[in-house]
Order: C-alpha cells, then structure tokens, then sequence
C-alpha cells in the first residue's frame, strides 16, 4: 500500500481586499462570518450556498449543484469541512478565508462529520490557500476569535490518553508512543500556554503565534500519521455532549470544559488551562450540570461503541487518578 501524507496549506497574510481571484467562484460560507466580512472580498460568485450542518448527506446535494472554477470557504469549521468534501470530490482548487481562529479545520486534510452519534473524519484535501487577515480575525466576536486554542490545549489531554494508552499496552503499531513526537507537542502547548493572553485579546502578534502553534500540530499530526499526542478524552466528551444535545454549540464550549474535566480527572493541575481558555474568552459553563453528569457516566460505553482511541474515558468508571474539577 501507498502511505502518503498531507501538507498544509500556503498561507497568505494581508487585508482581503488585495485577494484577486479571476476564476470564478463556489461560495461555500456560514451566515454570520459572511455577513461579517461585509463585501471586504472581492470576487466574482457563480454560485453560492450556506452549510448548514456537517451531514454527508447535505454536502453531496452541495457538491451536486456546485459551478465554479474555485471553491471559497467563508467561515469556521462547518464552513471548511464542507468546503473540502466538496472540493476533493470535483477536484477543485480551495481556499479558506477563516474569519475567526476557531478551530483547526482551516489546516487540515479531514472534514468532521456527525455520523451515528459521533465524529467521524473522512480524507478529503486540505484548503490550497489560506488567507489571513489579522484584521478581521481580531474583529471576531471574543468567545470563537480565538477559540482554536481548544485544538492546541488538548496536547495536555490528548497526550497523557497517549501515555496512559501506551503504559496499559493499548495502543496500536501505527500509533505507538514516541517520546520525541511528545515533546515536540509540549512544546507546541506551551506556545498557546504564552499567547493566550494576546491572542484573546484580539492582538496581531499573538493570533499569529496561536495560528502557528495550530499549523504546528496539524502538521506534527500530518508527519506521524494520527493525531494522538492532540486528540484524546477532551474531544470524546465533546463529542458525545453534541450527541446528547444536538449541534448548536461551538467546538470551543464543547471541547474547553471537556479539557478542564478531563484534566482533572487525569490528576493534572487544571490551573494554566483554566486560564488559558478564560484568556481566550472560551465559556465554560454552557453545557448543563444534567448533560455533563450523564456524559460522563456514559463515557466508557461511548469511547469503546465507536472505537475511539484508548484514553481515561475508557476506564472512568474504574477510578481515576484525580478528581473531578469545577468548571468555574
Ligand atoms: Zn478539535
């Protein structure tokens, strides 16, 4: 078999009213961020349709009726994803103009979608082309500007599932322990760690040092070919929460609680995180106390139903290292 891995993307850095695009233009875009924008992109649209949820199903009636030469994607995660499964499967060239650091969708080369009561990513493409305006990231509303600090932050979640993983002898060949790749992903959390503050505050400097941290996992991610030492318990509680309320919350309000209840969990300090994700304006207390408590009951059956990859949620109803956090 063929391995391969992917790359990210070219990214440019300037006011979106230098992008010149001659071809013409697929719009893919979410409501709120294209309304944001505000006619500051200049292009020529053939065609244009809002996502409305990450379903296979609604992407394959988008990617239907798509014409175009390019397709552009305005917006966050929802808007990304869709923009890739679409793009991979015509075979169009994409560019992604994020209008706030939200996720790392932005980067990757997977599109999420809710599939049986959980996320499953498929292999689609990377954006060809990222733009990036500090300006209107900086003018995002506060609680998603820079909200894709939850991606980097679950290094500190995600990598000790990794360990735990390794020290219970259940991980796989393909996804062994490699302390050298460990080390590069604390690293990467100590960036975020430093820039939590600017980057929620909308300063230039630090978006553009927690976009790099998140171009820094995404491709430490993309060289080893999982995305273990980034993703672990933290996303799986998300996940199943989204499951049991239905989509409606932002990734960062699901996964930013998940990391402090994790962590805690873990027996890791939960004060620099708990901090980090204040900076950042990440709310932490959107998910009711009921749909936390049966999450975390459920958690175990969840993480082993859908296959996920061994971490303390497998085990949390066998006692855990620490104790549970508060979110406030
Ligand atoms: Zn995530």
């Amino acid at each position: 078999m063929i391995m391969h891995s992917w790359p990210v993307p070219k990214i440019e850095y300037g006011p979106l009213s230098l992008v010149e695009e001659e071809r013409s233009v697929a719009l893919l875009y979410s409501r709120q961020a294209w309304e944001a924008l505000a006619g500051k992109l200049r292009i020529s649209i053939s065609w244009q349709a809002e996502v409305l949820d990450a379903t296979e199903a609604h992407w394959l009636d988008l990617a239907r009726d798509l014409r175009g030469e390019v397709v552009y994607a305005v917006g966050g995660g929802l808007a990304v994803d869709a923009a890739k499964y679409v793009a991979s499967r015509q075979q169009l060239p994409l560019v992604s103009v994020p209008t706030a650091l939200s996720v790392d969708a932005f980067l990757t080369w997977a599109s999420g979608v809710r599939r049986a009561g959980c996320v499953t990513y498929l292999e689609t493409k990377p954006p060809d082309l990222l733009w990036v305006d500090f300006e209107v990231l900086a003018e995002a509303p506060a609680s998603i500007r820079a909200a894709g600090i939850c991606d980097v932050l679950s290094i500190a979640t995600g990598s000790w599932d990794w360990r735990f993983a390794e020290e219970r002898n259940e991980n796989l060949p393909s996804t062994r322990y490699l302390p050298y790749v460990d080390q590069v992903a604390q690293g990467i959390l100590q960036g975020v760690l430093d820039c939590a503050e600017a980057a929620g505050h909308g300063d230039h400097d630090g978006l553009k040092q927690l976009l790099d941290c998140l171009v820094l996992e995404v491709q430490l991610c993309n060289a080893i070919g999982h995305s273990r030492p980034e993703e672990g318990s933290e996303h799986y509680f998300a996940y199943s929460v989204e499951n049991i309320m239905g989509k409606g919350l932002p990734h960062g309000d699901l996964v930013g609680p998940g990391l402090i209840l994790m962590a805690g969990l873990q027996g890791q300090d939960v004060g620099p995180l708990k901090r980090a994700l204040k900076a950042c304006h990440i709310p932490l207390t959107n998910i009711p106390q009921t749909v936390i408590d049966t999450t975390l009951k459920q958690l175990p059956a969840y993480a082993r139903e859908h296959g996920l990859a061994f971490g303390l949620a497998h085990v949390l109803d066998q006692g855990t290292p620490g104790v549970l956090p508060r979110l406030d």
